[in-house]
């Protein structure tokens, strides 16, 4: 599953987080040895233990939602955070990357989805916070683009819709605020039952979990 998930993803050079919460150390071990190096967890526990018992070239990404209370178990190692939503939280994960003399990189997630239970920025509480960071740089964080979650529905018109908006999105914040950086320059969308669709709207980083590991208990 691993090799034809990664076919489809090479005409978009887009990258594979290999979403393994609740999957266990060896399910990532066997895809890990097939190569796959980015795994993407949710919750702060289980990722501080998997970090340190696996391989340490795997590169982390916290994808859930962070209490600002955890973001200290996870900013020795992390490599980047998908799912930042507010200032308090950029703050934090500044102050504790410092600690350890690393940048860690933020993607900033935009409410995209029509349901109301999803977190994420709406564009004025975005513009807020990055008219904040250019007048406040913060040295140990960057911002590495945007990331969002569609709509759960069958409706792929309004989840293709969906996608679109978090690329207009992405690009405005590029040239507003990021028109010389190469760093800014992430898309994460896209789960295992809308990635394609997600490919096709100019995702960089597509998170899947249930395709290649089955389905969570
Ligand atoms: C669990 C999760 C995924 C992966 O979902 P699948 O449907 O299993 O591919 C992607 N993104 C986030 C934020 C998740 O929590």
């Amino acid at each position: 599953m691993l090799n034809t998930i990664l076919a489809e993803l090479q005409p978009y050079q887009a990258n594979l987080v290999a979403v393994s919460k609740t999957k266990s150390e060896k399910e990532i071990l066997n895809l890990y040895k097939q190569g796959q190096r980015i795994f993407g967890e949710n919750r702060v526990q289980e990722l501080v233990q998997k970090a340190e018992n696996l391989p340490k070239d795997i590169e982390w990404h916290e994808i859930g939602h962070l209490q600002s209370n955890k973001v200290k178990y996870i900013a020795p190692f992390v490599d980047t955070i998908h799912a930042v939503d507010s200032l308090k939280i950029l703050k934090e994960i500044n102050k504790q990357a410092k600690k350890h003399d690393r940048v860690i990189k933020c993607l900033l997630q935009f409410k995209i989805a029509e349901e109301d239970s999803k977190f994420g920025l709406d564009m004025d509480l975005g513009k807020e916070l990055l008219n904040f960071l250019k007048e406040n740089p913060m040295d140990n964080i960057s911002i590495a683009g945007v990331m969002g979650m569609a709509t759960f529905t069958y409706d792929e018109e309004q989840v293709r819709q969906e996608f679109q908006n978090l690329k207009r999105i992405f690009d405005q914040i590029k040239s507003e605020w990021f028109p010389d950086e190469e760093g800014f320059r992430e898309i994460s969308m896209g789960m295992s039952g809308d990635y394609k669709i997600a490919l096709e709207e100019g995702a960089t980083l597509v998170r899947i979990g249930t395709l290649l590991f089955g389905k969570r208990y």
